[in-house]
């Protein structure tokens, strides 16, 4: 699949700009603050509706405008397709593809991505956040189903930490506490069963190619961590939710004590080894760069092996980040697909790509 043109009206700093991408590869280069990042920002958000770097449009809509518009021609799924997204502030964006109405997650039928950004080399040491980010975007683009039941989690949690926050000055609240509790644990069994599947795809995948890139014979693994008393979270999800309701019965004091949710799929987490040892305790700096970077391109082979095409690779800022051998790893296992490179310094790396350049100025592309 890919990008081939894009236009963005009132979108960031772009007021009115229109780009053609190659099929294979693209350096977006320009100094600083120009809009490179928000031109790899409109691409993301054809696959999914919404940006990787704020929830709120209005963020997204360019200063001064009431709306922005991100209108795209991509050729996937063996057809040329239309996908126009009107964002307007404080309002629903509104999104079609090919003239029809579509809900933000129908668009990965369309348009599959992976993000690759400096903030991802920290994968390995950061908060478990960053990893579920990990499971959440990717099987997001492959099960639609996933992302509305993750947006359906998020929402109850957010209630449920809100009842346990302000219950003792309005103690009405613990009324729907149970019910809340409820909600999280049935939509956390659901979760944890595409959670757990995903996470044995990746342990399928990720080492052979961090086997390869690292070539010390290191062996990369990786384990899935949820709830503690879920037995099996391959299990049915009715089983898996009886699993998730014991360990809330014995934690319910605990949250009110503590006015935090304590069981659910929010503190799921990816336990990852290095050689039988914990990577976040003990790699090196180099070793969870390898690491991360495997994870990262395994990602886009799991989801080429399930839509069956290569989704769009966006890569920003990262090259710089990465000594010269990481480099040319990362750029030897990019073809055969469309990738969008940012970066500074142009005319050495857009050599080595022989991509296409786009040079970015003030929201406008040379
Ligand atoms: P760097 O090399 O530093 O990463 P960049 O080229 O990636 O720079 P962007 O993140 O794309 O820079 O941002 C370019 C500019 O867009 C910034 O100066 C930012 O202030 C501006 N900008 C961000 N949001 C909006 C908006 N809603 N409307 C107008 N301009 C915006
Ligand atoms: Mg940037």
């Amino acid at each position: 699949m890919r990008v081939e043109k894009i236009a963005l009206n009132g979108f960031r700093n772009y007021e009115w700009e229109t780009v053609e991408f190659a099929p294979g590869t693209n350096v977006i280069c320009g100094p600083n603050a120009q809009g490179k990042t928000n031109l790899l920002e409109s691409v993301y958000m054809l696959s999914c509706g919404r940006s990787f770097r704020t929830r709120f449009d209005r963020e997204l809509v360019g200063f001064g405008y009431s709306e922005g518009q991100i209108l795209a021609e991509v050729f996937s799924r063996d057809r040329q397709q239309t996908i126009d997204i009107r964002l307007r502030a404080g309002l629903a964006k509104r999104i079609t593809v090919n003239g029809v109405r579509k809900t933000a997650s129908e668009l990965s039928d369309a348009v599959n991505v992976v993000l690759f950004c400096p903030d991802d080399l920290n994968l390995i040491k950061e908060g478990a956040a960053v990893r579920r980010r990990l499971m959440d975007n990717a099987i997001s683009q492959i099960r639609p189903r996933y992302a509305e039941l993750l947006t359906e989690f998020n929402k109850l949690y957010e209630h449920k930490t809100r009842i346990l926050k302000d219950w003792r000055e309005k103690p009405s609240l613990l009324d729907t506490l149970d019910e809340f509790s409820d909600g999280m644990a049935r939509a956390s069994a659901q979760l944890i069963r595409y959670r757990a599947a995903y996470a044995a795809r990746l342990n399928q995948t990720a080492p052979a190619i961090h086997r390869e890139f690292s070539g010390k014979g290191e062996e990369l693994s990786i384990a899935y961590q949820t709830v503690s008393t879920v037995r099996d979270p391959f299990a049915s999800a009715k089983e898996i939710y009886y699993d998730i309701c014991e360990h809330q019965e014995a934690h319910r004091q605990a949250e009110l004590d503590s006015a935090q949710c304590l069981t659910g799929a929010h503190k799921d987490d990816l336990d990852i080894q290095i050689s039988g040892r914990s990577a976040r305790s003990f790699a090196s700096q180099g070793q969870t760069r390898t690491a991360a970077l495997s994870l990262k391109l395994a990602e886009r082979e799991l989801l080429q092996a399930e839509s069956g095409e290569m989704p769009v690779l966006l890569l920003d800022d990262v090259l710089s980040e990465l000594d010269a051998r990481r480099q040319e790893f990362v750029l030897n296992r990019i073809g055969g697909g469309q990738t969008l490179i940012t970066c500074c310094e142009d005319v050495e790396i857009s050599k080595r790509t022989g991509g296409k350049v786009l040079l970015v100025e003030k929201g406008k592309i040379r």
